[in-house]
């Protein structure tokens, strides 16, 4: 894929490694646009779940077509692991 400086303008902090999350669409996580999901992690870097460490991924408070960033949480991987457990 061409670099799209355009797009890269957009970004709000490059320093984060962002080949590294694209992968979680391949993982399952294809549901959510990546876009909402980065800006989502931007705006809550620590997890709203237990405010102790830093979210990492975006667990969907519902589900729809017109979903927007309210429509989900950022959490942590043990967080958002307990959540699909039902033990939050
Ligand atoms: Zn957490
Ligand atoms: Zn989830």
């Amino acid at each position: 894929m061409p670099f799209r400086p355009e797009k890269a303008k957009k970004l709000k902090d490059t320093s984060q490694p962002e080949k590294k999350r694209a992968t979680t669409s391949e993982r399952g996580y294809g549901k959510i646009h990546k876009g909402m999901r980065d800006q989502l992690l931007a705006t809550y870097p620590i997890c709203q779940q237990c405010n102790n460490a830093f979210s990492t991924q975006a667990h969907h408070k519902r589900y729809g077509p017109d979903l927007t960033i309210n429509d989900y949480l950022a959490v942590c991987n043990l967080c958002h692991y307990k959540l699909h457990k039902g033990e939050i």
